[in-house]
């Protein structure tokens, strides 16, 4: 479009769940509820227009070795886009990608530096892998480099222990958070197991990842102290084949992360029926593709969260959860535009109609 042009979208615009208006209009990349005075050059979409998605866990940057080069990350980005997932929050990167915040055409990142583990107790190449006494200095680090997020892991398995086990004793743990939350930054956490839970709760932890290991004693507790989770359906639906690959060696584990696949749906909607925030996160970009946002949708579907709650999961809550604007007057216009309504079925994400990136619809 030349300057000067403007884009409107017609049919219906889903600026909230229950803020549904016919129209929306695009004036210098910027939303806006009033037809311009003057319009010209109008470019019309119509269908049912969602802000951009939210991918809240997946990372750019990164595949299953470690870190990519910046033409890989690139690509990373726009197959992102091309499946409406305008904001990803990244759960961390090995790669230092900020330039991509100068390129309007991609999506926007909100980093949390690079993840924070225990030594020899990750995928190789991915964390800073440190010790205990560490920790808050490293977090204080993360904090400083990311946009607002620190990424810890956990829990991971313990080869001596031939199972998962929780990676930090409780007090570094709570000096660490503390120092991120005195930084400005939130912590979350990659946990499988129920053991870690507990402790990162109490310590002040502000999101858990995969949070497979939920129980009904702790969801209580994540309901009271108002902690997210990202389950990442899409990535725990490969913890049987995980779980086969480990068998002979670590037979222990295989048989924890096949318990913990099978109660993924239940686990997942009592934490939504407790009042626990759950977001839609595909964990991309490790061993699993970009531009999956639509099937974890789907699945948080499936395991039993209402569809406009699952909406909610990778639009309206989630942005408000991450501290950006939705469809609001004068916010940037980062839309998708689709056939059907989502409210209805959610598999309509699967397929854009149109996606709009600052005002601008890519290809
Ligand atoms: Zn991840």
């Amino acid at each position: 479009m030349s300057d000067g042009a403007v884009l409107h979208v017609k049919g219906r615009v889903l600026v909230g769940p229950e803020d549904v208006r016919d129209e929306l209009w695009v004036v210098g990349g910027r939303v806006s509820y009033d037809r311009p005075a003057g319009a010209r050059d109008i470019t019309t979409v119509t269908g049912w227009a969602l802000p951009g998605l939210v991918d809240a866990h997946c990372h750019v940057g990164l595949d299953a070795h470690g870190p990519v080069d910046a033409d890989t990350a690139e690509k990373q980005a726009l197959t992102d886009r091309e499946a409406g997932a305008l904001l990803l929050r990244d759960a961390g990167s090995p790669s230092d990608t900020r330039w991509t915040d100068d390129r309007a055409d991609l999506p926007k990142i909100i980093r949390a530096g690079r993840h924070i583990a225990r030594t020899r107790r990750y995928i190789r190449n991915y964390a800073w892998e440190i010790e205990p006494d560490d920790l808050v200095a490293y977090v204080a680090q993360e904090a400083r480099r990311g946009d607002g997020w620190v990424k810890l892991v956990g829990d991971w398995i313990d080869r001596d222990l031939g199972d998962l086990s929780a990676c930090w004793p409780r007090e570094p743990v709570e000096a660490a958070i503390a120092e991120a939350h005195r930084l400005g930054a939130r912590v979350t956490a990659h946990c499988f197991a129920t053991e870690p839970l507990r402790d990162l709760v109490e310590a002040g932890i502000d999101c858990v990842e995969h949070a497979t290991g939920l129980t009904d004693d702790l969801i209580p507790l994540f309901a009271e102290r108002g902690v997210a989770i990202v389950p990442t359906l899409v990535n725990i639906a490969t913890f049987p084949q995980l779980a086969a690959g480990g068998e002979s060696r670590f037979p222990r584990w295989s048989a924890h992360m096949r318990r913990l696949h099978d109660r993924r749906y239940d686990t997942v909607r009592a934490a939504y029926d407790a009042g626990i925030p759950v977001y839609a996160g595909t964990d991309a970009g490790g061993s699993l593709a970009h531009g999956l946002v639509a099937g974890e949708v789907a699945e948080l579907v499936t395991a039993g969260i209402p569809a406009v709650a699952a909406l909610s999961a990778t639009t309206w809550g989630a942005r408000a959860w991450l501290g950006r604007p939705g469809l609001q007057e004068g916010a940037p216009a980062d839309l998708v535009v689709y056939e059907g309504d989502p409210r209805a079925d959610v598999r309509v994400l699967a397929a854009p109609r149109r996606v709009v990136l600052e005002g601008r619809i890519v290809e």
